[in-house]
């Protein structure tokens, strides 16, 4: 069995909604989602369906990751990005990356070409160059033109996969936060923050970052599954639709489980999404309608 399952970032719904841009959405979803589950149908790796997936969505400017990514205070794009494998708990990240067209594949180089987990800055960007990663000039980020104009996007992206070997992984790649500070770090490339996977689950969220790394959020899931024997979709109930409200921590997550069990949930207006697993439909979502 393999599942796979991503997001494209939790919040409100862009006031300047419309049919053509929610078509817009789900052709990208559904596309990004495709390329992670060709790969799993083929029998390659959890890793490498999900470091695909959010290549794909970060190469899509409708996302803050990648091309779509945000931008801080002093108008540049600082990316972060992290990826971990289940089976062996290895991981590599990347924060405040300003070079790289997909941080994903260089927080993949940091886990299978250093003995590190995370480069920040500009020993990251230096990585990335080193390692013959795909550069790209800065104006490569500043999009004249915003799918929803003046509006900051959704959000973070991420993907979670079982594999037909039963090995997991996760991965999520952000732009950050809409004018945040140069330099600010948020959940996304921190390993049991805002990605974790072991042997139990994956996790990626998305968010208010502060309060996903106050919570230490993807772990706190990974760990009521490990320890409190809970079902992952009541370790999520449980973390983000009981305990991050009373917080005031707004976001969500995507997880998959040992069985290819995919929890999606989120305590904000939408969540962009869309999962499949082995042998079924596949299934797109943005507002809390019908998808699990
Ligand atoms: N969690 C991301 C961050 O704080 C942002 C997001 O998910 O929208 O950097």
């Amino acid at each position: 069995m393999y599942a796979l399952a991503l997001h494209g970032g939790a919040g409100p719904r862009p006031s300047a909604w419309s049919v053509a841009l929610e078509r817009r959405y789900r052709d990208a979803l559904a596309q990004a989602l495709g390329v992670g589950h060709e790969l799993l149908a083929r029998g390659q790796s959890a890793l490498d369906a999900v470091t695909a997936t959010v290549a794909a969505l970060e190469d899509d400017p409708l996302f803050n990751a990648g091309r779509g990514a945000v931008l801080t205070s002093a108008g540049t794009a600082e990316l972060d990005a992290a990826v971990m494998d289940g089976a062996s708990l290895a991981a590599g990240a990347v924060a405040v990356i300003r070079r790289a067209r997909n941080p994903v594949k260089v927080a993949r180089a940091v886990m299978e070409r250093t003995t590190h987990v995370l480069l920040a800055g500009a020993g990251a960007d230096a990585f990335a160059e080193e390692i013959g990663a795909d550069l790209v000039p800065s104006s490569y980020f500043l999009l004249s033109e915003r799918p929803v104009s003046e509006e900051p996007l959704p959000g973070t992206v991420g993907a979670v996969a079982l594999d037909g070997r039963g090995c997991l992984a996760a991965a999520t790649s952000t732009g950050g936060m809409s004018g945040q500070r140069p330099g600010r770090i948020g959940d996304s490339p921190l390993i049991g923050c805002g990605t974790y996977a072991d042997d139990r689950c994956a996790v990626s969220t998305t968010g208010h970052g502060e309060w996903f790394i106050r919570t230490v959020q993807a772990y706190d899931i990974a760990a009521r599954v490990r320890y409190g024997h809970s079902p992952l979709s009541a370790a999520i109930e449980a973390a983000v639709i009981q305990r991050l409200p009373t917080l005031g921590a707004e976001g969500g997550l995507i997880a998959v489980d040992a069985a290819g069990v995919i929890c999606m949930r989120f305590n904000t207006a939408q969540m962009y999404r869309a999962s499949v697993r082995e042998g079924e439909e596949a299934e797109i979502g943005i507002t809390a309608t019908p998808m699990p």
